[in-house]
């Protein structure tokens, strides 16, 4: 055992109560509380993401076993590694494969995980940027590489992005205009037009107006393509008003889990919609997002982008983010 084992460090854990209820607190965890794995890693950056807030507050779809560490990303340097591909001191960064769901995640100064889950940190990122991406920059980073699958190019029209103030929207709107795509913005924040305007908005739309209730089953074909965060009606509308070969991607639920439509934009236009799941995204092709986040793809006003918070401050932004409160990337500093 060596000292890195022994030391006491800062956990944010989650407990259920014997009444049902979830509380959480900053406790002292040692390195042999953490789950088995192959790599410890010092966490210097986590991040907090929507899905980290239903983990906080015990929602049975992301985390079912309790006292539980929250904290779907993490950045920081190897401990600890008994495989040959991490080495002490290597920069690392750990997103989705349950980290933070099924398994303790980033919101502690130590973690330990299978090797099989980390991502070198690649050449153009530092720790602190990768964790401005988190698991929402690379999610809207798995939309955009969809579109491009779709060969959906930016000469094929106006592309939608849905829940755009959000961790994922803001980062797919910053994407998609770096991508050359003209980019329009559902947002209910209209605080929001300013940082999604730099980004490289073009226009805004009010929810309302991506929130068809008409029950009308296609409506005017205006996108080339959505990246919708929402999900339900908005992720309806989204669908019956995407032109013909367009490509709708799905990551989220913030608006709802249901989908009220009818099959006409997939065969009368051709409408493809395409599911995104970061959490299980094959090491390969994680790997080479990554490099493309951090290279050719990379944002320039990352920074712009983020609010940094300590562990400490952590608790009172969780009802922030599960109340839409949040603009753009909160980085969570250990
Ligand atoms: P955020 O909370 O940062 O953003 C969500 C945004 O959705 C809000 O900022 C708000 O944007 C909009 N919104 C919130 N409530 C509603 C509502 N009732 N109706 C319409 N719009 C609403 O979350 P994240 O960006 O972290 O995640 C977005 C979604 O994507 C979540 O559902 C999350 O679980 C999911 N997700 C899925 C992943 C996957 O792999 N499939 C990975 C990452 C996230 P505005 O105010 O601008 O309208």
């Amino acid at each position: 055992m060596n000292v890195a084992e022994t030391r006491p460090f800062r956990c944010f854990i989650v407990r259920k109560q014997s009444d049902g209820l979830f509380v959480s607190a900053i406790e002292q965890c040692r390195v042999a509380d953490l789950p088995d794995g192959d790599v410890l890693i010092r966490v210097q950056f986590s991040s907090l993401n929507y899905k980290d807030a239903l983990s906080a507050t015990g929602h049975p779809g992301v985390s079912k076993s309790f006292p539980h560490v929250p904290g779907i990303d993490a950045a920081g340097t190897v401990v600890e590694s008994r495989v040959p591909k991490f080495q002490l001191g290597d920069p690392v960064i750990v997103t989705g494969f349950g980290f933070g769901a099924s398994r303790w995640g980033g919101y502690a100064d130590h973690a330990r995980v299978p090797a099989d889950w980390i991502v070198p940190l690649p050449a153009g990122l530092t720790l602190r940027e990768a964790m401005i991406y988190g698991t929402a920059g690379f999610t809207a980073g798995m939309s955009l590489e969809m579109l491009e699958h779709q060969q959906i190019e930016p000469s094929a029209g106006p592309v939608l992005v849905t829940g755009a103030s959000g961790g994922v929207g803001t980062m797919a709107v910053a994407l998609l205009a770096k991508a050359g795509f003209q980019v329009h913005a559902v947002t209910g924040k209209p605080s929001a037009h300013e940082l999604l305007r730099r980004l490289g908005a073009a226009n805004f739309l009010r929810r309302e107006e991506a929130d068809d209730r008409s029950g009308s089953p296609l409506l005017k074909a205006q996108w080339a393509a959505v990246v919708d965060t929402v999900g339900g009606n908005i992720l309806g509308t989204a669908l019956r008003s995407t032109r013909p070969g367009g490509c709708v991607t799905a990551c989220g639920l913030t608006a709802g889990i249901e989908l009220p439509i009818t099959v006409y934009p997939f065969i009368l236009r051709g409408v493809s919609l395409a599911g995104i799941e970061s959490g299980f995204y094959p090491l390969p092709k994680r790997e080479a997002l990554w490099k493309k986040l951090a290279g050719a793809w990379k944002l320039p006003d990352l920074e712009t982008l983020a609010t940094t918070i300590s562990l400490e401050e952590l608790k009172d932004r969780i009802p922030d983010i599960l109340a839409a409160k949040i603009t753009g990337r909160v980085v969570v500093q250990l």
